[in-house]
């Protein structure tokens, strides 16, 4: 198939993402999660060269399985693709987004710690939140959003991605449509 080759300047250096059929997801046009994966690695390689912070934010669609039911999967489909397009409007260029699973987004932000992060969180969420008034009446939509800046203690990308899922978790439990951000950064720190 064919290969779009994307030149990304992250900071100060260039990052080379392919984009093939295999690393994107159709329905809202980001990476998916084994080409978002492949950027990941790239990108933190080369903030971590630079000793810049790197911090990664997971969103998940509230109730979107009722929206499912209530609506139609044709109606769901139709909200993955205009949360897919409002992540990508509102970050920065370099910032690196992608569809994570089902209904899951993810971005990873270059030079960004994470207090700034935390603004752009809250940000996007009331830009999805936006979206209510867009689409359908009475369809309520709203993401909650987990937020973990790559610490030392984090060895891996699995691990960063886990913790970012932990407090994404916790904005669940803690009533959803919000952003909680892990402090293990801090406590390391
Ligand atoms: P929560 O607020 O706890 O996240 O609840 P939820 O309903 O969003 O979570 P749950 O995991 O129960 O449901 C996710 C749903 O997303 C179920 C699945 O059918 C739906 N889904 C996954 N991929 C797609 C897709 O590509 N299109 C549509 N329309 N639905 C999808
Ligand atoms: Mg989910
Ligand atoms: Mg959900």
């Amino acid at each position: 198939g064919t290969v779009f080759v994307i030149f990304m300047l992250v900071s100060d250096r260039a990052v080379t993402v392919h984009k093939t059929a295999a690393s994107v997801d159709p329905l809202s046009g980001m990476l998916n999660r084994r080409g978002f994966s492949e950027a990941c690695a790239r990108v933190i390689e080369s903030e971590a060269a630079a000793g810049r912070p790197v911090t990664v934010m997971i969103f998940d669609i509230d109730h979107f399985k009722s929206i499912n039911d209530r609506f139609g999967h044709r109606a769901g489909d139709a909200v993955l693709r205009r949360v897919g397009e409002t992540l990508a409007r509102e970050v920065r260029l370099g910032d690196v987004g992608g569809r994570f699973g089902g209904e899951e987004f993810i971005i990873l932000m270059p030079d960004t710690a994470v207090g700034a992060a935390h603004a752009v969180a809250e940000r996007l969420r009331l830009a999805i939140a936006a979206l209510t008034e867009e689409l359908a009446p009475g369809m309520p939509i709203s993401v909650s959003i987990g937020v973990a800046e790559k610490s030392a203690a984090d060895a891996t990308w699995e691990q960063l991605v886990a913790a970012a899922d932990k407090v994404l978790y916790a904005a669940k439990q803690a009533g959803r449509n919000r952003v909680v951000v892990a402090d293990a950064f801090r406590k390391a720190a």
